[in-house]
């Protein structure tokens, strides 16, 4: 057998941004511990290569969504807090009275499967009004807890990047005034935007996601917070075209003049959606090379006009800063993320 050659795109990432990132959230949450939310295999980068450097530089509360994700890097958050948000079915029973990690409960079925069961330290989710996952706030005020012993009690907040929304506010004061009304040893409602809300909003604990990878959900966050995710393409063929020429699927692109053009190794299947097709860009040093034309399963064509020394064989960058690419895309910055998919090599520097 011969070893297949890494593929033509890559993404590299950097740990001392992804570090530098929480350090600052954790300033930012002033005497509230910082935790992260690492599932969706740490929102496309990595958890355990997230969890390592995190937990090196000293965060204590890792999140994930199911019992599988717990399970990818329970191993190392040995000392660590690791929760599952999604609570516990009856299936993922077994694996969570192993204790790999605390259930977040959040249906009175959920309350009452462990409590049954005689499960240990939990933490549970009240819905103070985005109406996804949560106990009712009534619920908790009757006692619907009483008897678990609760590490965590959190809420979600549905518009923490619209920071003027006067939802953000009636969620906070549903939440706090649970304080007391239950065992728990901490509180915790904020996730990356809900930082940016100010000291009231970060309790006990904060648990940001999408700022640690380099998502600015608020302004606020932007000068705190630096790119991690760098997704780089190789050129497969370089093409010279003619002026009345078009470009790739549905000849969506004519060329009103002679033109240069790299075919790059990325597409929609790698998360590069069509909504780039026409507003994204690769750069080769500081000059933009404008996606042209539609964006391909696998491919992609930029003008290299502004770089005419661009060769097959070459990587070029794409551009994936994610408030930019976001506006260019119309995807959410967390899409931009999560969908980088399976083919890229990821390079941890740092
Ligand atoms: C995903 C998630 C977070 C992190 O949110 P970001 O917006 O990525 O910072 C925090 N809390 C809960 C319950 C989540 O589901």
């Amino acid at each position: 057998m011969v070893d297949a050659p890494q593929p033509p795109l890559r993404v590299r990432l950097d740990g001392e941004a992804l570090v530098g990132n929480w350090r600052a959230l954790d300033r930012l949450s002033g005497t509230a511990a910082c935790g992260a939310a690492v599932k969706a295999d740490g929102y496309g980068v990595g958890a355990r290569e997230t969890v390592e450097r995190l937990a090196a530089a000293g965060c204590r509360d890792f999140f994930v969504a199911t019992w599988a994700e717990a399970a990818e890097i329970a191993d190392l958050c040995v000392g660590a807090s690791l929760t599952v948000f999604h609570g516990v079915r009856e299936e993922d029973m077994d694996v969570a009275l192993a204790g790999i990690a605390r259930p977040c409960l959040n249906s009175p079925e959920q309350v009452e499967r462990w409590k049954a069961a005689g499960g240990g330290a939990c933490d549970a989710m009240v819905d103070t009004g985005m109406n996804r996952l949560g106990l009712s706030v009534a619920d908790v005020r009757k006692g619907l807890l009483d008897g678990l012993k609760i590490d965590t009690l959190m809420s979600h907040l549905a518009c923490a990047d619209e920071p003027d929304d006067p939802k953000n506010e009636r969620q906070r004061e549903a939440l706090e005034g649970l304080a007391g009304r239950t065992g728990a040893m901490r509180m915790s409602l904020a996730n990356s935007a809900g930082i940016a809300l100010g000291k009231k909003y970060h309790f006990n604990l904060t648990r940001p996601g999408i700022a640690l990878y380099g998502g600015v959900p608020a302004e606020a966050l932007a000068p705190h917070i630096r790119q991690v995710a760098f997704p780089e393409a190789q050129v497969i063929q370089r093409r010279a075209i003619g002026p009345g020429e078009t470009v790739g699927y549905n000849a969506i692109f004519t060329a009103g003049e002679a033109m240069e053009l790299a075919i790059l190794n990325i597409g929609y299947a790698d998360g590069y959606l069509r909504g780039f097709s026409g507003t994204g860009a690769a750069h080769c040093g500081k000059a933009d090379c404008p996606v042209i034309g539609r964006v391909s399963m696998d491919l992609v064509a930029v003008s290299v006009d502004a770089c005419a020394e661009v060769k097959e064989g070459d990587w070029l960058a794409l551009n994936y800063r994610l408030p930019e690419a976001s506006a260019q895309s119309g995807l959410s910055q967390y899409e931009l993320l999560t969908g980088l998919g399976h083919r890229y090599q990821r390079l941890w520097h740092g």
